[in-house]
């Protein structure tokens, strides 16, 4: 049973309450209730209102995995890899199905340079999230086996675009064996130019066992690495070690 159906059992119970006093009201407190809980279990990863949405690793370690979405870009990802190589570190790289299939030598590199591979859905479209459980499992298929084939390894992990959630996120990555994982701490990548303010933001949420989310993928090189470069800089002067993403979950 997951929160989702604790909340609809609850909402049910409410409703049958409602009509047994002829409250108006009661019925219209739990269906509002309701719709907001499923509205905030949509958008808010953390909540697992949909199922084990994983966004941290323990919390009693001093360790946090980096995360990188959106890509591969040759704009980026080279650039990106030459820095985490001699920085010596492993990251999880959450890849776009159709990205992959137009950069395949990035995407095997990804890979071959002891990073992680994720899922992140083929096209990445605005609707993706809401997809049939059917449909889903074919986009995320799609992607496993391109990967399959470019890289030589089918991913174990799924991130959803924009990290929504539904119970049909959970039915297709059961179906196909994959984890669903998200993030606790957002650096809002995409939104901000500067890196010292990104960074800023990711150490005040940061805490033993993140999860941090990031993106290689439509933005400048420049800013990228040099956020990365600052993020490795305070992460080792605050005394975190980076674990790659299935280490730190396992
Ligand atoms: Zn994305």
């Amino acid at each position: 049973m997951t929160r989702f159906h604790w909340s609809a059992l609850l909402t049910a119970g409410l409703t049958a309450l409602a009509y047994a006093l002829g409250s108006l009201l009661l019925f219209a407190v739990a269906f509002a209730g309701f719709l907001s809980l499923l509205g905030l279990g949509v958008v808010l990863p953390t909540w697992r209102w949909f199922g084990p949405y994983h966004c941290h690793g323990p919390r009693d370690r001093r360790c946090v995995a980096l995360t990188f979405d959106d890509g591969p870009d040759p704009a980026t990802t080279p650039a990106l890899l030459e820095l985490l190589a001699r920085h010596r570190v492993e990251a999880a790289f959450f890849v776009v199905g159709a990205r992959a299939a137009a950069a395949p030598e990035l995407t095997a590199a990804i890979h071959e340079q002891g990073h992680l591979l994720g899922n992140h859905s083929y096209e990445h479209g605005n609707l993706t999230n809401f997809y049939s459980t059917r449909r889903l499992v074919a986009e995320l298929d799609r992607t496993q086996q391109l990967l399959q084939r470019t890289a030589g390894s089918a991913p174990r992990h799924y991130r959803p675009p924009i990290g929504l959630s539904n119970p049909n996120t959970f039915a297709a990555a059961r179906a196909l064996g994959l984890t669903v994982v998200g993030w606790d701490v957002r650096s809002l990548d995409t939104q901000s130019r500067d890196p010292a303010a990104i960074v800023a933001r990711i150490e005040r949420r940061l805490r033993p066992g993140s999860i941090v989310l990031l993106h290689d993928g439509g933005l400048p090189a420049p800013q990228v690495c040099a956020t990365v470069e600052l993020l490795l800089q305070r992460l080792r002067a605050r005394d975190f070690a980076i674990e790659r993403l299935d280490r730190l979950l396992a």
